[in-house]
């Protein structure tokens, strides 16, 4: 069976550690969306691999891994990641695959991000400045240049000439020649055709002859350009739907949805975050949480966590199950919160607001729980948990509305609780599940 793994916050959930846990399950991992702004960190053995474009599978020596036409590519940053990955001994080029419908990101879309930041003032989005929200835009407006485009030269010459001078019409002053940029995109034509393949084919191909695949999600529920807290979001379907746009599968390739969601809640960027902490303990939590953005070192916002949130993760996606993250990191609190509901004026709401405005004069309704003072660092067995860590646990199970299948307690591979009897129940693939 396949499994979707998703991001059910706002990004960062540690969705690399969950997908790289569970990929040696799966014959091939496939990202349906997202640029090189998603950096997935994984630790395998006490070494640090950040993945940004490439999913996370890569690190498994028999899996094949597909970067599908949702996901916009930077050639550069792509051999930037596949020769990073060489240095450290793995070969990532012959089982990668890389869609031809899958639009790239050229030098003046990363110019055109910075332009279009710095214009918004006050109202800035917090983008990273990678050039792939205007990736997407050029998408939508129908003028973007595919990967496909690269093998006609003429055709792209013309694409690029064309897109440059419009670019210049944009762009107070500027004379970008268009020549680089064609002869660069040449050049690195070379090196990608052999990745190029329909991935659509190619998976019912897989799916045809018997083999699991995994969809890997990149950001969060809430930062889906349509269901995420707009206009604080990224430029893509980061929720379910964006897994059958972004590869070409139909929705009942999808055997299970599991969610990626944190004891707590961060996010990264502008935009309401109801159980945002400004004080000592916000700054608590970014510590031992170690929450700074993996590709840009960004400090990350972070609260309690955010069961109305977390609820309506579970709705847009259809969650089955969530893997619950990062639960080492409320080690030795005293005392640790629950947001169960948002007050706002006279009303309490159950539900996730669809209206911004009135997510952003939300405040949150707390359950206080007590913390606990024995480490869950590392913990393998949920029965080894501390007595007020399980009562947590349980109690968000309760609150989200799905149990946690995974509880991960650590960032190593192994630092992880394997709730089998769940994931057997919800995910029936996982009978024979095991740590590596
Ligand atoms: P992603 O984009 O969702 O993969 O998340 P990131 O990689 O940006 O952030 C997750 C960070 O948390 C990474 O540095 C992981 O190594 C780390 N991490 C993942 N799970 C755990 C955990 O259970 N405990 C701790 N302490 N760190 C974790």
């Amino acid at each position: 069976m396949n499994l979707a793994v998703l991001g059910a916050q706002w990004g960062d959930e540690g969705k690399g550690k969950i997908v790289d846990l569970l990929t040696p399950h799966f014959d091939i991992v496939a990202r349906c969306q997202g640029g090189h702004n998603a950096g997935h960190t994984v630790y395998v053995n006490g070494v640090k691999f950040v993945l940004r474009l490439i999913p996370s599978g890569i690190l498994h020596g028999r899996v094949t891994c597909v970067i599908g036409n949702g996901v916009v590519v930077d050639p550069l940053a792509l051999f930037a990641e596949i020769d990073e990955l060489a240095a450290h001994g793995v070969a990532a080029a012959n089982r990668l695959v890389v869609s031809d419908k899958a639009h790239l990101i050229l030098p003046y879309h990363r110019d055109l991000d910075l332009l279009a930041e710095a214009r918004r003032g006050e109202r800035k989005i917090g983008t990273t400045s990678r050039g792939i929200g205007p990736a997407y835009e050029d998408k939508i407006a129908r003028r973007g240049i595919r990967v496909a485009d690269l093998a006609d030269p003429a055709g792209l010459e013309r694409h690029v000439r064309d897109n440059v001078t419009a670019r210049n019409r944009l762009v107070h002053d500027s004379t970008m020649d268009w020549r680089p940029v064609y002869e660069a995109l040449l050049q690195q034509s070379a090196r990608l055709q052999p990745l190029v393949r329909d991935v659509s084919l190619m998976l019912s191909e897989a799916m045809r002859a018997g083999r699991s695949i995994l969809f890997e999600g990149a950001q969060g529920t809430l930062l889906d350009i349509d269901h995420g807290t707009y206009p604080y979001v990224t430029s893509s379907n980061a929720s379910i739907g964006g897994v059958c746009t972004g590869l070409g599968i139909g929705p009942r390739a999808i055997g299970a949805v599991l969610g990626v969601v944190k004891a707590y809640t961060t996010r990264v960027g502008e935009g309401p975050l109801p159980t945002e902490l400004t004080g000592e303990m916000g700054d608590r939590l970014r510590d031992s949480g170690n929450e700074y953005g993996a590709v840009t070192g960004r400090p990350r916002r972070c609260g309690w966590y955010d069961a109305v949130a977390a609820r309506y993760g579970v709705r847009i996606n259809g969650l089955d199950a969530v893997a619950l993250t990062k639960l080492d990191v409320l080690d030795g609190l005293e005392r640790v919160e629950i947001c169960t509901a948002y007050r706002c004026g006279s009303r309490t709401l159950q539900e996730f607001p669809s209206d911004i405005a009135q997510l952003a004069a939300c405040d949150p309704v707390y359950e206080s729980w007590p913390g606990w003072t024995t480490p869950t660092r590392g913990v393998r067995r949920f029965t080894d948990l501390p007595d007020n860590a399980r009562r947590y646990v349980a109690r968000l199970e309760e609150v989200t509305g799905v149990p946690a299948a995974i509880v991960s307690t650590g960032s190593e591979r192994n630092d992880t609780i394997l709730r089998n009897e769940i994931l057997n129940l919800q995910i029936s693939s996982f009978d024979k599940l095991r740590m590596p």
